[in-house]
C-alpha cells in the first residue's frame, strides 16, 4: 500500500499540499476527489517522486520512498493527455517498457497480447495510436503502464479529456479491470460521481489538505463538513 504522513509542499510561498496524511491500503482503488487548484494532481506527483515534499514521509509497501527515484518507485502513471509514441504501434507501445528492462522476447511477446486482452483492444495491435479512439488510447496508456507490473497504479484524470459517454463507459470498465489486477491504485478526479462509482474509497480535498476520508457510502451519508457536503452533495 501506500503511505502518506504529513506530506506539505509549497510553490514559493503558496502551500499546494499542506500536511496531508492518508493511506491506500494495498491492492485497493482510492479517488483523490476535489475541485481545480486543491492539489490532487501535486499530491500523485508527490507519491510518484516527480516533486519532493518540503516536509512529511511517503511510504510505498512499507519502505521509506521519499527520497527514492521516480525509477526506483517501480509506478504505473496515466495521465489525462498521455503521451503513446505516436511513430510505434499499439504493441510497441505497451511492450516499450519490458523492452528497455531486457524482458526476453519471447516472454514480452506474450505478456503484451495478454495485455492487449486485458484492456480489450484485441486486433488493434498493429494500429498506430492516430487510427485510435481516444478511449482506445487511454487503454493503451493503462495497458503500457500496467505491462511492468507497476506496485503502484497513479491515474491522473485519464478520462478527463474524452465525452461523457466514453468516460462512462470506461470508468465502469476501469473498476471491472480492478477487480481482475488488484493493483494499489490512486485515482484523481474532480468529478463526484465518477469517484463514488470507480473506488473503495474517497479522499476529500479542499486548498491542499484532507478534508474527508470514507467510502463512497460514508461519506455521502455522513459529509465532515459544508465543503464535503456542498462538493458531493446529493445531485439531482
Ligand atoms: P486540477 O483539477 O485543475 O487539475 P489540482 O487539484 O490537480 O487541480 P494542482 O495541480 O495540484 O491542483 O495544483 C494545486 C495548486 O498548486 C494550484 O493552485 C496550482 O496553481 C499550484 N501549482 C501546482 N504546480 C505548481 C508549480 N509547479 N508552480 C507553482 N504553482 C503550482
Ligand atoms: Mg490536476
Amino acid at each position: 500500500g501506500i503511505v502518506v504522513e504529513n506530506v506539505s509542499k509549497r510553490f514559493g510561498s503558496f502551500i499546494a499540499v499542506n500536511q496531508v496524511s492518508l493511506e491506500v491500503k494495498s491492492g485497493s482503488l482510492v479517488a483523490l476527489l476535489g475541485p481545480s487548484g486543491s492539489g490532487k494532481s501535486t499530491l500523485l506527483r508527490l507519491i510518484a517522486g516527480l516533486e519532493s515534499p518540503d516536509e512529511g514521509k511517503i511510504l510505498l509497501t512499507g519502505k521509506d520512498a521519499t527520497y527514492q527515484s521516480v525509477q526506483d518507485r517501480n509506478i504505473g502513471f496515466v495521465f489525462q493527455h498521455y503521451a503513446l509514441f505516436k511513430h510505434m504501434t499499439v504493441r510497441q507501445n505497451i511492450s516499450f517498457g519490458l523492452d528497455i528492462r531486457k524482458v526476453p522476447k519471447a516472454r514480452r511477446k506474450d505478456r503484451v497480447e495478454e495485455l492487449l486482452e486485458l484492456v480489450q483492444l484485441q486486433g488493434l495491435g498493429d494500429r498506430y495510436p492516430s487510427q485510435l479512439s481516444g478511449g482506445q488510447r487511454q487503454r493503451v496508456a493503462l495497458a503500457r503502464a500496467l505491462a511492468v507490473q507497476p506496485q503502484v497504479l497513479l491515474l491522473d484524470e485519464p478520462f478527463g479529456a474524452l465525452d461523457a459517454k466514453v468516460r462512462k463507459d470506461l470508468r465502469a470498465w476501469l473498476r471491472r479491470l480492478h477487480d481482475e489486477v488488484h493493483v494499489t491504485t490512486v485515482f484523481v478526479t474532480h468529478d463526484q460521481e465518477e469517484a463514488m462509482e470507480v473506488s473503495d474509497e474517497i479522499v476529500v480535498m479542499n486548498q491542499g489538505k484532507v478534508e474527508q476520508v470514507g467510502t463512497p457510502a460514508d461519506i455521502y451519508d455522513n459529509p465532515a463538513s459544508a465543503f464535503v457536503m456542498s462538493f458531493i452533495g446529493p445531485v439531482n
